[in-house]
């Protein structure tokens, strides 16, 4: 059977070199073991035979069985089109070809019965179907349930005659030419206690259901399989990353760290912030290497856990950094922390791309020479030509942007890898966090600080302006402070901001007793400082601004926040945005203005952030909404293989047995050399071939 499954795909016949190029470039499907694993991305429903009277153009597929009654062919040259007048004694449609119309008429015979499948659509008030599927009623074989497979193909494939129907017809030619079990790939114990079905079975059922049972049997199989591995890998590599690499020891807790405790520390710790401490405290005095997440909700502190953690590398001789996403972060990161460090002498610098000549020059000879204790930044930091003296500790503050493979950059930084602390600026579901930072321990800060009021969030349509302008006036009355938020997207950079000047103009108009200030990304640094000052310190009552406030600005007093054209922005965006409020001693409110009609999507997101305030919540509806592709490129978040079947955002319960499954392996045979997981380590070797080998590096 070895041999079927590594036969190269060009000797499948009516493949020949020309489609089995195509095949390698479009697909990577370089073998019959590579085309079996090419999954169905939906099954249609054959068993139904439509009567074409009860056809409407908004069916997806529709299957009709009939006569041609005659065949025309209209139109000269490139408009030329090929119609056949069906009909099944109901009713009649046209089909219609505007390719290869001379073949297609010549196989075509006027009063023969046959089958047609394909979509209908409306045109000059006449139900047609373009470039139907269209076979002799005698030959067309369904399958026993009448489920067909269809598989993705590409522009390129489709020009090569190779859409779904002739991906279909391989698969059928190999799947045949199975007379015997393929090689199973999951050790008998895991098919047993996960009572999944053989591998071969999956395989042919996969893509050719014998019944909607074995149809998920197949996929249930499948898919425990693809996650199984996922996370093998992960704590594999874990595993190895712990054996070969010790840690830096950090356990002085010192000057610096004292010095910010009991003087420069405005506020008292949460017990949450306090334990995570402890945590991480715990990790730097191991010696072994700290690969930590910290999560926790909008404000509740994280940025000052990591700014503490530093300190403690600091203490030790050591150099810290702290990486953000963007510029704006890491400009607002190191204003935050030069202010919480304001009178101590610890030498804080922030190094981005804006950041050029001599001034950059400086800042790495000091980085170089280890006069910089602490650097904050983008990307640039981890750049091979930035040298730190001797980096202890670094903090990644990341939207899902770094993933294994740069952190792994990271190791290479000093004579041993630093601690890394990665911090997640919103919440993410726990079986996302499981595959992407699979290979991390957790902390969570589950605690706000005291003071913040649950923010009451309310869903506005924008036809009732004045309504809101109302209630706005009220707050206004009563000493409050309030935001307005426009969206700014790069792609409509210019119609975004005429929409936020227009929003500024009509707001001052509304309001005209109160100051209304400005801010957004285009402004020059200093202008956008004096502006938010102003707002911070009272003197505008109004602040009209695009996301750039989403992080940094802290205004107790703010207790409005209206969102502009809601609709526009995600889930987790949205929840960014309404930690701004809530931060003070009174109600606050959250308004998010759309316009009239939206999208089923988009109301369940307004929805969701009207119904709740938990972050977690709305990581995993957002999760749900979008899929994980939005989230993260699974590639580069250290997912070492594509994900074929699962699907990260639906197949939590399964992700969950199989990292169980994993760990259990892991603890019975942390050095892989058990007989009975040969074939598992076999697997994984196979799997990673070809991909980046995280465990190889050092
Ligand atoms: P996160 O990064 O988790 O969203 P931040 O670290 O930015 O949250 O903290 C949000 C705000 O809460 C900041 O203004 C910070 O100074 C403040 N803060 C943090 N910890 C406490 C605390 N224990 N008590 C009061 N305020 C705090
Ligand atoms: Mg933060």
């Amino acid at each position: 059977m070895f041999e079927l499954e590594r036969r190269d795909i060009k000797y499948l016949s009516g493949v020949g070199p020309q489609r089995a190029a195509t095949l390698n470039k479009e697909l990577e499907i370089y073998s019959l073991r590579d085309l079996l694993s090419y999954y169905p991305y939906k099954y249609v429903d054959r068993s139904r035979i439509y009567a074409i009277s009860e056809l409407d153009a908004n069916m997806p597929f529709i299957q009709i069985k009939g006569e041609i009654l005659s065949l025309e062919q209209v139109g000269e040259g490139r408009q030329s089109r090929l119609i056949a007048h069906f009909s099944d004694g109901t009713g009649i449609i046209d089909l219609i070809w505007f390719q290869g119309i001379k073949q297609v008429k010549k196989s075509l015979k006027v009063f023969k019965p046959y089958i047609v499948f394909g979509k209908p659509s409306v045109f000059n008030q006449r139900i047609q179907v373009a470039h139907p599927d269209i076979e002799p009623a005698e030959a067309l074989q369904l399958s026993t349930i009448g489920l067909r497979p269809f598989y993705m193909t590409t522009e390129r494939m489709k020009r090569m005659n190779l859409h779904s129907q002739a991906i279909e017809k391989m698969m059928r030619a190999v799947i045949q030419q199975i007379t015997e079990p393929l090689p199973e790939t999951l050790t008998p114990e895991l098919i047993a206690d996960h009572h999944l079905i053989s591998l071969t079975e999956a395989i042919k059922n996969i893509h050719f259901p014998q019944s909607t049972e074995l149809l998920k049997r197949a996929e249930l199989r499948l898919k425990f399989e693809e996650l199984f591995y996922v996370q093998l890998n992960i704590l594999h590599y874990a595993h190895d990353r712990q054996r070969y690499f010790q840690g830096f020891v950090f356990n002085k807790i010192g000057h610096i760290f004292n010095t910010f405790y009991h003087q420069n520390l405005p506020f008292e710790l949460t017990e949450a912030q306090k334990r995570v401490i402890r945590e991480i405290r715990r990790d730097l005095c191991s010696g072994k290497q700290m690969n930590r997440l910290l999560q926790g909700d909008v404000g509740s502190g994280k940025t000052l856990v990591a700014l503490m953690s530093m300190l403690i590398a600091l203490d030790n001789g050591y150099q810290a950094c702290l990486m953000a996403p963007t510029e704006i972060l890491a400009n607002q990161h190191f204003e935050t922390i030069r202010s919480l460090l304001f009178g101590m002498e610890v030498r804080v610098e922030l190094l981005t791309g804006s950041i050029k000549g001599k001034r950059r020059e400086a800042i790495l000879e000091g980085v170089q020479k280890g006069d910089v204790q602490l650097l904050i930044g983008t990307h640039a930091v981890i750049e091979e030509h930035v040298h730190f003296a001797s980096l202890g500790f670094v903090v990644i503050d990341e939207q899902h942007r770094f993933g294994v493979e740069q952190r792994a950059k990271l190791w290479k930084k000093n004579v041993q890898p630093p601690h890394v602390l990665v911090m997640t600026a919103t919440p993410i579901p726990r079986t996302l966090a499981m595959t992407i930072y699979g290979d991390l321990d957790v902390s969570v800060i589950d605690q706000l600080p005291p003071g913040r009021k649950p923010v009451t969030t309310i869903h506005q349509l924008d036809n009732r302006r004045e309504a809101l302008f109302q209630s706005i006036r009220r707050q206004l009355a009563e000493g409050r402070q309030i935001y307005f938020v426009y969206p700014l997207i790069t792609e409509s950079e210019k119609i975004d901001l005429k929409n936020l000047e227009e929003g500024y103009l009509h707001i001052c108009e509304a309001f005209p007793n109160y100051t209304v200030c400005k801010v957004h990304g285009k402004m020059k640094p200093a202008e956008k400082d004096a502006q938010m000052q102003s707002f911070a310190n009272g003197t505008a009552q109004i602040m009209v601004a695009t996301t750039v406030i989403e992080v940094g600005v802290n205004v107790p007093n703010a207790t409005v926040m209206v969102v502009e054209n809601a609709e526009r922005f995600g889930l987790s965006q949205l929840h960014q945005l309404r930690g701004r409020v809530g931060r003070g001693a009174d109600k606050s409110y959250c308004i998010l203005v759309t316009k009239p009609k939206l999208t089923d999507e988009t109301r369940k997101r307004i929805d969701i952030m009207v119904r709740t305030n938990d972050g977690f919540e709305i990581a995993e509806a957002d999760l749900k909404l979008r899929g994980p592709g939005d989230l993260e490129g699974t590639q580069q978040s250290g997912m070492a293989f594509d994900l074929k079947i699962a699907n990260l955002a639906r197949d939590g319960q399964i992700i969950q047995l199989a990292r169980e499954a994993a760990q259990r392996i892991m603890d019975n045979d942390p050095e892989s050399t058990s007989p009975s997981h040969a074939l598992l380590w076999q697997q994984l070797k196979t799997l990673r071939k070809g991909m980046t080998n995280w465990a190889a590096i050092s």
